[in-house]
């Protein structure tokens, strides 16, 4: 690759919103074979709404929701957020509550009136011993309507499942489907619930999901992405992504994303979506189809 065609490239990079921090990056996101994205932000607008609430028998479910928003009152992922969101909607006021604790990957916990309070995945309720057995025809159709599925326990009893739904950015369908075009095939890797993630796959003909990934697995799914089918290019937003991205053979961070992510990656899109990668990729092969 002579120093021009990359400078020139870059520059054409520039102009459509994509920042090639290196001019390496340029030449090795041509051998890309795997595009691996991140879920939550990247794919989805990363602004979950509250969608269902649903308490086990003989459980009050304003009290429920007031106890639930109290504790996702002190965590900062967008599905308590969603959350509090709900009950201040409902116009309910919010418990005190002491001993909050966080449980990454997994949920959250606090004591609210001499009560335990934990919300969380399934996964979570199952680490605190609880059977969530009783909904189980709840949590398949949410999962298969894409929703993300958690539960909520008082004192050790399964008190609710909720869900919340995150939708989709308009232009995640169609750079799909460009990066299909280009030949690669294309990953998703998320936290989230393995039903919700296979639902949302099927909906957007994504090859290959990697779900209930805990918050340090993301670099591991890379890993095995790379040597199942060779060099992987990692789309992602998010402070979790940031390993993940410097793993990869080359990263691309979204521009509305956080400063930790951009900072970790090779590429950065300004357009905020998926739709600069299939543009990156593209000018890549150009660039160096040129210059051999
Ligand atoms: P992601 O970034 O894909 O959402 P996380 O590791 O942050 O992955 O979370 C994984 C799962 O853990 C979530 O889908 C959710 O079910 C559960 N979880 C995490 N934090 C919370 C929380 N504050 N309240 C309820 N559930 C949570
Ligand atoms: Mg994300």
């Amino acid at each position: 690759a002579t120093p021009t065609s990359i400078m020139v490239g870059t520059g054409r990079g520039a102009q459509m919103g994509v920042l090639f921090r290196q001019g390496e990056a340029l030449q090795s996101l041509r051998d890309a074979r795997v595009v691996a994205v991140d879920k939550t932000g990247t794919l989805t607008m990363g602004r979950p709404e509250l969608t269902d609430f649903i308490v086990a028998d003989g459980v009050d479910k304003d009290a429920t929701l007031a106890m639930v928003a109290a504790v996702e009152s002190r965590s900062e992922h967008p599905i308590a957020q969603a959350i509090v969101k709900a009950a201040q909607n409902a116009g309910l006021a919010l418990p005190a509550l002491t001993r909050f604790e966080s449980v990454t990957g997994y949920g959250v916990n606090a004591r609210i009136n001499g009560a335990t309070v934990a919300v969380g995945a399934d996964r979570y309720m199952r680490k605190l011993g609880l059977d969530v057995g009783a909904f189980s025809a709840e949590a398949e159709r949410m999962g298969a309507e894409g929703k993300t599925p958690m539960y909520a326990a008082v004192d050790g009893r399964l008190a609710a499942i909720i869900a919340v739904a995150d939708p989709l950015k308009s232009t995640t369908r169609g750079a799909i489907d460009a990066m299909h075009q280009l030949g690669l095939k294309v990953a998703m890797i998320t936290g989230d619930n393995q039903r919700t993630a296979q639902a949302i796959a099927r909906q957007l003909g994504i090859d290959e999901v990697v779900a209930e990934v805990l918050p340090d697995g993301k670099v591991d799914a890379v890993k095995r992405l790379q040597a199942q089918y060779g060099p992987v290019a990692y789309v992602g937003d998010g402070i979790n992504d940031a390993p993940a991205l410097a793993c990869a053979d080359v990263g691309v961070a979204i521009g509305t994303g956080t400063d930790v992510a951009m900072e970790a990656a090779d590429v950065v899109l300004m357009s905020g979506d998926l739709g600069g990668v299939p543009d990156a990729i593209a000018l890549s092969k150009a660039t160096m189809n040129n210059i051999r």
